[in-house]
């Protein structure tokens, strides 16, 4: 439900909250109270983080003051009454489409490997956040049943109703599309009412703004504008989309704190695409 409108009500929207047994310090049902009385303009959104927001700038791997940071953020908008879905990248790892032109490895398959690199993503934000007491699933598009859920749409949106974060792993399950596509289907799928985009620049510029010093910031855009312009924003299958199912997308920057929650609450942070 795109627009801010609030998404079906589940039980702990009129107070009657599952605090289960795996938040012990009662945390979960102090977000929870925070839901009551949600703040948000966006109340259910799909976060796309890519790969390298877990690493060092740059760096390969996980760091973890990197992976702490993004769970704060995170938790600022559940606390504020939010329920996230997560789509994590996995480019800190391996894309595919490299890899493919770097070796003889075949494309799908170097493909199928930047789709479980997704998965070693989601597996640390799963206990860097339940550390901080937020309960959690991770749902994969590949079945890793050892591991994690297999994604279940409506079982996804239980889990955000019951005020826990879903983790979305693996993209799509399918190869030669990235996680934005996986991002922009799922916030169709699961009703967000947007799709934000973090990344490691303020918003969306006219050009690469580490590239070229006359690069233009832009407030705001319309789905066309990004696709005829060519702005290098997210797949335009993603854009095209969120644009069919009148998704709003915002993109901003991660490296400030507090960001994410000033998004969620509908001030104007990074760069609004819309209709
Ligand atoms: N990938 C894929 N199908 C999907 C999602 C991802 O094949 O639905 C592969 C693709 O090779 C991609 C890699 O997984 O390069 C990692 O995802 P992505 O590039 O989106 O990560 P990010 O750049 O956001 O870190």
């Amino acid at each position: 439900m795109p627009g801010g409108t609030p998404c079906v009500p589940g039980a702990w929207r009129n107070g009657a909250v599952d605090v289960e047994s795996e938040d012990a310090g009662g945390t979960m049902a102090k977000r929870a109270a925070g839901r009551t009385k949600t703040k948000c303009k966006y109340r259910r959104v799909v976060l796309k983080i890519s790969g390298e927001g877990f690493g060092k700038p740059g760096g390969f791997g996980i760091d973890g003051k990197s992976l702490r940071r993004i769970a704060e953020e995170i938790l600022g908008v559940v606390e504020l009454g939010g329920e996230v879905a997560v789509v994590v990248g996995g480019g800190n790892f391996l894309r595919g489409a490299t890899l493919a032109t770097e070796s003889p490895v075949h494309e799908a398959t170097a493909h199928y490997m930047g789709m479980l690199a997704t998965v070693i993503n989601a597996l640390a934000l799963q206990d860097m956040l339940e550390s901080l007491g937020q309960p959690t699933r991770v749902q994969s598009s590949i079945a890793i049943q050892s591991a994690c859920e297999s994604f279940i749409r409506r079982r996804c949106v239980r889990h955000l109703e019951k005020g826990r974060i879903v983790i979305l792993a693996a993209g799509t399950g399918r190869p030669f599309v990235t996680t934005d596509t996986a991002a922009a289907l799922a916030a169709v799928e699961i009703n967000a009412d947007a799709l934000l985009k973090a990344t490691n620049v303020k918003g969306v510029y006219t050009a690469d703004p580490k590239k070229n010093p006359k690069a233009e910031f832009q407030k705001s855009l319309s789905y066309n504008e990004v696709i005829d312009k060519r702005l290098k924003v997210m797949d335009f299958s993603a854009v095209d989309m969120c644009q069919q199912h009148d998704v709003p997308i915002v993109v901003f920057g991660l490296m400030t704190a507090g960001n994410m929650k000033k998004v969620v609450m509908g001030k104007h942070v990074g760069t609004r695409i819309g209709a």
